[in-house]
């Protein structure tokens, strides 16, 4: 221990006087400054082995001295014991953050001071040579100018994390998220193509804008190095493609090989969800570490806001969507239609129309080929009143075997038409369970409402499950309109 040097920077003589003797007795050398400036000068020249770092002071205080030593690549690793009478919780975690290694009291026992001087004392000894051998003298000027470009890189990275937050202030649209966080990136960095890579339960998606035209020879190329990215950091891939949605493309000729495409990389938190941000552009593969740190830094942020908005997203899907066949549930429905009632009402708008859909003697399907060939075929009628619709139309499962559908600006000629359609569709479909085909026939109830009756949903909805009931009752496999004469 002997031998080691602490720098105790205070501008009280006093407590100058009293822990130098301290120090002394323990077997310290001792030097000491007593405003921020000196500080700095003995840091640089005498390479301190720990400084203790008083907070009010002359000249330059000490959050100041602490951000502009822990700002410097090689006098980073000098420990640092913030010190001050004032033990304000804000004033410690203010002294943390810009990087002091502890904070302590004045107050503090002199054993507890001298144990964390004797714990952080090794810590040094590795860049001890390297420090000296860039041990020099450095002037106010120096101070300044270091001072000046921390103050402003710190600017531009709040400057850009504000920017990159406010994005999720204005929307939670995942989409809009994602084209708005990779919009500022685009300004920052002017790459030529970004693209955002999500890993969720094995599955990969990605997301491109560039200003490049892709041909599907480039998307393949960018599918292949993300799935590298995700491989080498050890994650699993349970698909042999990703889906990649390009947000924006422009017509510029761009040259895309991996060689001059560059990951950040981020391990999954929490979530279990992986990301990384792929960009192209070469500049990007001989940038200096701390410009590496500040990328790092906007781009964590960056994915917060992606990550954040895709969670909310997955979770209001989730709450809205019917597990087994991924349409929307009956409360969801019920939300939509009475938006889309209001709307016709208050905006004069046209007529909507609803359909119920019954699977006819479903029952008998669940009992010849088992409740899974059962489940597939609600499946496939999902899939079949999906593909079907407009992409204004809701489509939800109602119950058990029923579906609900809800056909804006549809009367009720037109909602018997496209309900006779999907009959017609999924009389024709063949549904396959195993090497079984299994026969399959819907009834169908149409009902409509419109601005110029006052009809709640639930009423219009209770006239469709009327037709639906007279369809049954007329020998299936058919459509009822809702008539009002009947
Ligand atoms: P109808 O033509 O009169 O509609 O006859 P049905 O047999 O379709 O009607 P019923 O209401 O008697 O039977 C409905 C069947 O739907 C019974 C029920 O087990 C089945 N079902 C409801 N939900 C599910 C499900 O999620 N999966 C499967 N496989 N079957 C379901
Ligand atoms: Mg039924
Ligand atoms: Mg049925």
């Amino acid at each position: 221990m002997k031998g080691n040097l602490i720098l105790l920077v205070d501008d009280s003589p006093l407590i100058v006087a009293m822990l130098s003797d301290l120090l002394i007795n323990a077997g310290y050398e001792v030097i000491s400054a007593s405003d921020g400036v000196e500080a700095i000068n003995k840091a640089y020249s005498e390479i301190p082995d720990v400084i203790l770092l008083d907070v009010m002071m002359p000249k330059m205080n000490g959050y100041q001295v602490c951000r502009l030593l822990k700002n410097d690549e090689y006098m980073k690793y000098i420990p640092i014991i913030m010190f001050t009478t004032r033990d304000k919780p804000i004033e410690k975690f203010w002294g943390l953050h810009i990087g002091a290694d502890e904070y302590v009291s004045k107050d503090i026992e002199a054993e507890k001071l001298l144990e964390l001087i004797s714990k952080y004392i090794d810590k040094l000894s590795e860049y001890k040579s390297l420090l000296k051998k860039k041990n020099r003298d450095i002037t106010l000027t120096d101070i300044l100018l270091k001072t000046n470009n921390i103050l402003d890189n710190k600017l531009y990275e709040l400057t850009i994390i504000n920017r990159i937050t406010n994005v999720a202030w204005k929307t939670k649209n995942f989409r809009e998220v994602i084209i708005n966080v990779l919009h500022i990136l685009e300004e920052i960095f002017n790459y030529e193509l970004g693209a955002f890579c999500l890993l969720d339960e094995g599955k990969l998606n990605i997301f491109i804008s560039t200003k490049g035209n892709l041909d599907i020879k480039d998307i393949d190329l960018i599918d292949r190095f993300c799935r590298k990215q995700i491989l080498s950091v050890g994650e699993m891939l349970k698909e042999d493609k990703s889906k990649t949605y390009i947000l924006k493309s422009g017509d510029k000729d761009i040259s895309l090989d991996e060689e001059n495409l560059f990951a950040f990389n981020f391990k999954s938190g929490d979530t279990g969800i992986y990301r990384s941000l792929v960009f192209l552009d070469s500049q990007l593969s001989n940038i200096t570490d701390s410009e590496r740190n500040t990328y790092q830094l906007i781009l964590e942020q960056a994915l917060v806001v992606i990550e954040n908005a895709y969670l909310y997203e997955k979770i209001r899907l989730r709450s809205v969507t019917d597990e087994l066949t991924k349409l929307y549930n009956r409360r969801y429905f019920f939300v939509r239609v009475n938006e889309e009632c209001e709307r016709v009402t208050r905006y004069g708008g046209g007529w909507f129309s609803i359909l119920i859909l019954d699977i006819d003697h479903f029952k008998r399907v669940n009992d010849t080929y088992g409740h899974l060939a059962g489940d597939e075929v609600l499946r496939e009628i999902a899939k079949i009143l999906k593909t079907s619709a407009r992409s204004t139309d809701v489509a939800a499962r109602f119950g058990g075997e029923e579906f609900i559908m809800l056909l804006p600006e549809t009367d009720l000629q037109g909602g018997a038409k496209f309900a006779e359609r999907i009959r017609k569709k999924i009389e024709d479909h063949s549904f396959q369970y195993k090497d079984k085909i299994i026969p399959v026939t819907v009834s169908i109830g149409v009902a409509s409402g419109g601005c110029k009756d006052n009809k709640t949903p639930d009423v219009i909805i209770g006239q469709a499950d009327k037709a639906l009931y007279k369809a049954k009752e007329t020998g299936r496999n058919r459509v009822c309109i809702y008539d009002e004469t009947t």
